[in-house]
């Protein structure tokens, strides 16, 4: 049966590119050659001119996305500035920071600026991490989500199916974010590109539906959002979707890939009888 209410949120690549971890799913990581955008800082105009117009649209939380390992001294008070522009502007949004590793000191100053939750995914269980990434550990992972909560924010974490992890280990990241209890998952379905190391081809839409249902299974209260890859997955007709579990979507752009358009996932979703949350805290 259908959700009824779908939650809308949107990213923004406030910092782009020139990492230097290996992460071999991220086109931002300097190891590969992908050409993407790179830029240091968006202005925090245009920030507020994107929020601006997406919440139009009826978006309810807005993520500031930052690439590289995590978050230091310059690039906290960025966050903090932009969080109070937008707090500032009366949009009334749902703030979400997404930079990497945190610990809980900066997270907590990130909450007194207006961020009210921050994203940081466990991405793909701990015994297959290793063969994604090196230049960084999923324990820490694991640890910035923690200083998250304990920090007082809302956690923001889930993962990247069909990196060439098994079954078991797709259930035991499940099982780990269900230790962290997150009020809110993102799925994502890997993207392949020639540029990166990972040879996975994208994923079936049978395949992906099952990863949506048995995170459903594991994570009855989380918001579940599918995230990056729903276009190339699930094509045109993304009822199934819904049907599955799914009750938030990533409207507008993606951070180096682009989205539909927002009014034609909002026609596409009140084709389906689903109607748009108003409110972040139902
Ligand atoms: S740390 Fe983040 S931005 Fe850097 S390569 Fe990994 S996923 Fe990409």
């Amino acid at each position: 049966m259908f959700k009824k209410e779908i939650f809308l949120c949107s990213i923004s690549n406030v910092s782009s590119g020139n990492c230097a971890e290996d992460c071999a799913y991220c086109t931002q990581s300097v190891h590969y050659k992908t050409n993407v955008q790179t830029y240091k800082y968006k202005p925090i105009e245009t920030i507020i001119s994107e929020a601006r117009n997406l919440k139009s649209y009826g978006m309810l939380g807005f993520c500031l996305v930052t690439s590289g390992r995590g978050l230091d001294h310059e690039k906290c008070e960025y966050i903090a500035r932009a969080a109070r522009a937008l707090k500032d502007d009366g949009l009334d949004l749902h703030l979400i920071a997404c930079c990497g590793r945190a610990d809980e000191d900066s997270l907590r100053y990130l909450k007194q600026n207006g961020i009210d939750s921050y994203n940081h995914n466990l991405e793909t269980s701990q015994s297959f991490f290793s063969k994604i990434c090196t230049t960084h550990t999923w324990e820490e992972r694991y640890e910035t989500c923690q200083n998250a909560l304990r920090a007082g924010l809302g956690l923001c974490s889930g993962g990247i199916f069909g990196l060439g992890e098994s079954w078991v280990q797709r259930m035991e990241l499940l099982d780990s974010l269900r230790s962290l209890n997150p009020h809110s998952t993102p799925i994502n379905f890997f993207i392949n590109n020639p540029a990166l190391p990972i040879t996975e081809s994208v994923m079936s839409r049978d395949e992906a539906l099952e990863c949506i249902i048995m995170a459903r299974e594991y994570l009855p209260r989380a918001r579940l959002m599918i995230a990056g890859g729903r276009e190339l997955v699930f094509g045109q007709d993304q009822r199934d979707l819904y049907e599955s579990g799914i009750d938030a979507i990533v409207l507008g752009n993606y951070l180096t890939t682009k989205g539909r358009t927002p009014k034609d996932d909002i026609n596409e979703l009140q084709s389906y009888g689903l109607s748009i949350a108003t409110s972040c805290h139902n």
